[in-house]
């Protein structure tokens, strides 16, 4: 019998089955906007269907202009553009899978001048003030949902997820926070759950029984003055009255300052949610949030907390996620790590979505892995990120493939950062890349630190460079003092800091560090914890569930120091750098920023800062007292063997960190790395 019965169980909706209880979850790939994009869009659901995800749900839809994300977003409004969504639905079903439209007004979330909300309030993370919307407005706003779902059927989908959770429109109707309003929709928890229940029922009318309407509820909204539990259970009641199918759960609006998906959030953390709704209707519910694994989603599922896992992200990293775990493949599974880099915060920066682990996600037409024609000999030097990636999708295309790694095991940089308090998850990167070697292969031959000599003669065709960065040792006047030691000594354990630490550099790997030395290793681990240090209350004690947070106390005294003036973390990704800010600034970390370093010595690190507006002044300086000195001021290329090579007459290829340092991410290292293999 297989480990995941709950997971693989089919679930009954009435008119139609699903076969298992795993929904892809909307996101926005931003191939929705433009009609001409739907062909590659089509393919990537594709692929999930064929992994086989019981159901898809799109990203989201506005239903009239007034709620569209942005000027020329995604909406479905006429008959037009519904004809063009046939190569969505067509391209599921053609994999016998089961796609549904989410149906999405961004209230006042809309970046347009000309956006709407129940009341004319502006969010925190907007610039534009909407104009409240007339009792005409409200109505014609549920007629245009309804318009949407009616075209949504006929352009094929199998249902419409109405989103009501994370701040949107309906959410913003639900919540005292953004609606003041004193008519027939506002002023009493009934007449605030009027506008989501009315949207539900209307569309049920029109597009009758046989139709999925999934209801995204906000299970909480972890904003000051968002709902009470109260509210939220009756309004499960209320729209499952109104002819709702499925209760997805949402959590935290979008302006919420508690963390609720990315990597540090521990895994399932709002599981227990879908639980306490269960309680309450006899609709089906779907848990999300942070359920990135088989074993987690089948703990939710045995529980009986929820009925229905939805996994977003996850479906970007691996899309055969579903099919490994039926047969027995877990290990297998590319996991996302929810570190947002290539999704949500491409979303942000209005680029396309893909993923850090599998460049190919929203790609599938233009990033093919076929087999090769011309197999080759290929060494490749590195097993750090860009060399797994390349190494392992050039063995896949059927060539041979040896892969050099000087330490005792494979991750490079990676297997530094999973030691980082709340990047755990990135041990599941080093456990996938390790399996797929041997999946496809790929010869690994550990503690060898190959030399251009024996890679003349070990009669490649191919050589590719992967040897990626090391830490960059600044000339700072006493860098050699005892008290020095770079980020990676530190975080490998093969240094102890003291109680005082000075952290040189806050780019993302500065940040890391100070989190390393001042987190609790278990708040990732332990959710009460966690809960604590971000005041995730109960929403039956509090309004949006939120309270005081509890900040544990620092395991290090730590400053952390740049030379620029700017900001610390100002580079970190728009998703995750508020995230750590807001740990740093919790866990008491000194900011220090427009130092210039002069001296380490035995009472610690002298700085001295230009004078105030500039000017021929004299400096000031200071004498940060510290045990230890963390070296955290960028990387250098490793690019000795690629010098060595270069006129050997071998075709050598240099990828990742060691082509260049600057701005190096994971996501490059592995894109480099994938990329190439797809061209060799
Ligand atoms: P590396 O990871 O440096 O790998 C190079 C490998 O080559 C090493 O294993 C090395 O031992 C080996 N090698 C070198 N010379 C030889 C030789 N002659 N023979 C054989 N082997 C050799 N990135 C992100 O995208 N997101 C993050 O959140 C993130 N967090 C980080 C946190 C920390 C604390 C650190 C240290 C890094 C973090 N990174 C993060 C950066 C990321 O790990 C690097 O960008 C990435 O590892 C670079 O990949 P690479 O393969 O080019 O090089
Ligand atoms: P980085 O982001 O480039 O930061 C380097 C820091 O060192 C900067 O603060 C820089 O600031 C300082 N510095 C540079 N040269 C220096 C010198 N000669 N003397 C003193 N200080 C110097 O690089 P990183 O922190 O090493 O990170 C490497 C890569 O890993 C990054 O590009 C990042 O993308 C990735 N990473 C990502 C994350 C993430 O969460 N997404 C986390 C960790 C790492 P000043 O010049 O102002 O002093
Ligand atoms: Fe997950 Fe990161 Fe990939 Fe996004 S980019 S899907 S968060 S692993």
């Amino acid at each position: 019998m297989n480990a995941f019965p709950h997971l693989l169980e089919p679930l009954d909706l009435g008119h139609l089955t699903l076969p298992n209880r795993v929904v892809m979850g909307s996101m926005h790939t931003g191939l929705e906007d433009r009609a001409r994009d739907f062909p590659k869009l089509a393919a990537f659901f594709a692929e999930r269907a064929r992994g086989g995800a019981a159901l898809i749900v799109t990203g989201g839809f506005a239903p009239n202009i007034e709620g569209t994300l942005m000027p020329l977003a995604s909406k479905l409004t006429t008959r037009r553009e519904a004809r063009r969504h046939r190569v969505i639905t067509d391209a599921v079903h053609a994999e016998g899978g089961r796609v549904a439209l989410q149906l999405l007004h961004a209230g006042r979330y809309a970046y347009t001048p000309w956006c709407v909300a129940p009341s004319a309030i502006k969010s925190p993370i907007s610039k534009f003030r909407p104009r409240a919307l007339s009792a005409r407005g409200v109505e014609r706003t549920i007629a245009a949902f309804v318009r949407s779902a009616r075209l949504a059927r006929k352009a094929g989908y199998d249902g419409v997820e109405v989103m009501g959770s994370e701040g949107y429109l309906i959410n913003q109707f639900l919540a005292p926070r953004t609606n003041h309003r004193t008519d027939a929709w506002g002023g009493t928890p009934e007449k605030r759950r009027r506008f989501a229940v009315e949207v539900v029922r209307r569309i049920r009318e029109e597009v009758g029984p046989d139709f999925l309407v999934i209801y995204r509820i906000s299970a909480v909204d972890l904003v000051p003055d968002g709902q009470t539990w109260d509210e939220v259970a009756a309004l499960a009641r209320e729209v499952e009255a109104a002819g709702a199918s499925v209760l997805n759960l949402g959590i935290g609006w979008h302006e919420a300052r508690v963390p609720t998906i990315v990597t540090s959030v521990p895994r399932a953390a709002f599981a227990s949610y879908a639980g306490r709704l269960k309680a309450e209707t006899s609709l089906p519910v779907i848990a999300t949030n942070r359920i990135n694994m088989p074993e987690v989603a089948e703990g939710i599922l045995g529980a009986g907390d929820a009925d229905l896992v939805s996994l977003a992200r996850p479906f970007l990293a691996d899309p055969e996620w579903v099919r490994k775990t039926a047969e027995s493949r877990v290990d297998e599974i590319n996991t996302c790590i929810a570190c947002n880099q290539a999704c949500l915060d491409h979303t942000f920066r209005k680029q396309r979505a893909t993923c850090l682990l599998n460049p190919r996600a929203v790609y599938e037409t233009e990033l093919v892995l076929g087999p090769t024609r011309s197999a080759r000999k290929v060494a490749v030097v590195g097993a750090g990120p860009a060399g797994l990636a390349c190494a392992t999708a050039l063995a896949e295309r059927g060539h041979s493939v040896d892969l050099f790694e000087a330490r005792d095991d494979i991750g490079g940089q990676f297997a530094i950062a999973q030691r980082i308090p709340g990047k755990e998850e990135f041990s599941e990167s080093i456990r996938y890349f390790r399996r797929r070697l041997e999946l496809t292969g790929v010869r690994l031959h550990l503690g060898q630190a190959v030399t251009a000599g024996e890679l003349r003669e070990g009669g490649f065709d191919d050589v590719v460079v992967a040897t990626g960065v090391e830490p960059r040792v600044p000339a700072i006047p006493g860098v050699d003092h005892p008290s020095v030691m770079t980020y990676a000594e530190l975080v490998r354990g093969e240094r102890e800091p003291g109680a005082r630490v000075a952290v040189i550099g806050a780019g993302g790997i500065g940040v890391d560090v100070s989190e390393f030395l001042t987190a609790q290793p278990s708040a990732t681990l332990d959710l009460d914890l966690w809960r604590a240090e971000w005041g995730v209350g109960d929403p039956a004690e509090s309004r949006g569930g939120l309270t005081k947070p509890r900040v544990e106390t620092a395991k290090h005294e730590v400053v952390l120091l740049q030379r620029k003036a700017s900001g610390i973390g100002k580079g970190l990704g728009k998703t995750t750098g508020w995230v750590h800010r807001a740990s740093l600034k919790a866990k008491g970390v000194e900011q220090v920023t427009g130092v210039s370093y002069d001296l380490i010595d035995d009472d610690g690190l002298h700085v001295s800062f230009a004078p105030e507006g500039g000017g021929d002044g004299p400096r000031t300086t200071r004498v940060i007292p510290v045990d230890s000195v963390v070296l955290c001021a960028g990387q250098e290329s490793v690019r000795t063997l690629a010098d060595e090579l270069a006129g050997s007459g071998l075709p050598v290829h240099v990828i990742g960190g060691a082509d260049v340092a600057a701005e190096l991410d994971a996501k490059r290292a592995i894109r480099q790395g994938t990329e190439l293999a797809a061209r060799l």
